[in-house]
């Protein structure tokens, strides 16, 4: 798809109404600092619109990027910060499962896992969850470029097994830096609007 226009158009906090959107929705999940701006900006053409999370204490949202007036991205808070509070961190819960469970328009929900390490217990949590919530999760193991060539397959296992995924669970590996791996998961988004 050719991006055209991108517009963060809604950010939601812990107590927003969500927006409903009458276009579809794609969402991204994944621990702080898994390069999940990195990813969004990638495949929205831009250098540095959607902002990193990254930062501990910075104020957690759910963003709703407009695409062309044709879909959403949705880049839902990263989890998985130590430092943050268990009270804090149960409320983006809280919120991330509103969102999963009354979004009408969520078609896709990408789970990034860094393609160097073994899945965390919270990301085997979030994988869990998204099915969970009826979802089949795609997973985009990032950072692609980080690791060598022949070390690609036992990573992609590594990570199929870690989060005991569903036979047939789709991984796609991704670099920003490269934009590895980008072309294949347009695919998959045009996919979804195809349907
Ligand atoms: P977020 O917190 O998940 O939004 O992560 P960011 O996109 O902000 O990325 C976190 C850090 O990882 C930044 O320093 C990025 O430059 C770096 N990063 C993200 N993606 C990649 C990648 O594919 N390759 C490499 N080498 N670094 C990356």
């Amino acid at each position: 798809m050719v991006v055209k226009s991108v517009n963060l158009e809604t950010v939601c906090g812990i107590t927003s109404t969500l927006p409903q959107n009458d276009k579809i929705e794609i969402a991204f999940a994944g621990k702080s600092n898994v390069g999940k701006s990195s990813l969004i900006n990638a495949l929205m053409n831009r250098k540095a619109y959607a902002r990193t999370s990254s930062q501990p204490g910075k104020t957690q949202t759910i963003n709703f990027y407009n695409i062309n007036d044709e879909l959403y991205f949705v880049d839902l808070p990263g989890y998985g910060y130590a430092k943050v509070a268990e009270a804090l961190k149960e409320k983006w819960g809280k919120m991330i499962e509103r969102y999963l469970k009354t979004s009408k328009q969520l078609k896709i929900i990408f789970l990034l896992i860094d393609i160097r390490h073994e899945p965390s217990v919270n990301d085997r949590n979030m994988y869990e969850w998204i099915v969970y919530n009826g979802f089949e999760p795609v997973i985009i193991a990032t950072k692609l470029d980080k690791i060598n060539r022949s070390q690609k397959d036992k990573q992609i296992k590594l990570i199929r097994e870690g989060l005991n995924a569903k036979p047939g669970t789709r991984i796609i590996p991704f670099s920003s830096l490269s934009k590895q791996g980008r072309d294949e998961i347009w695919e998959c988004i045009e996919e979804i609007m195809e349907v």
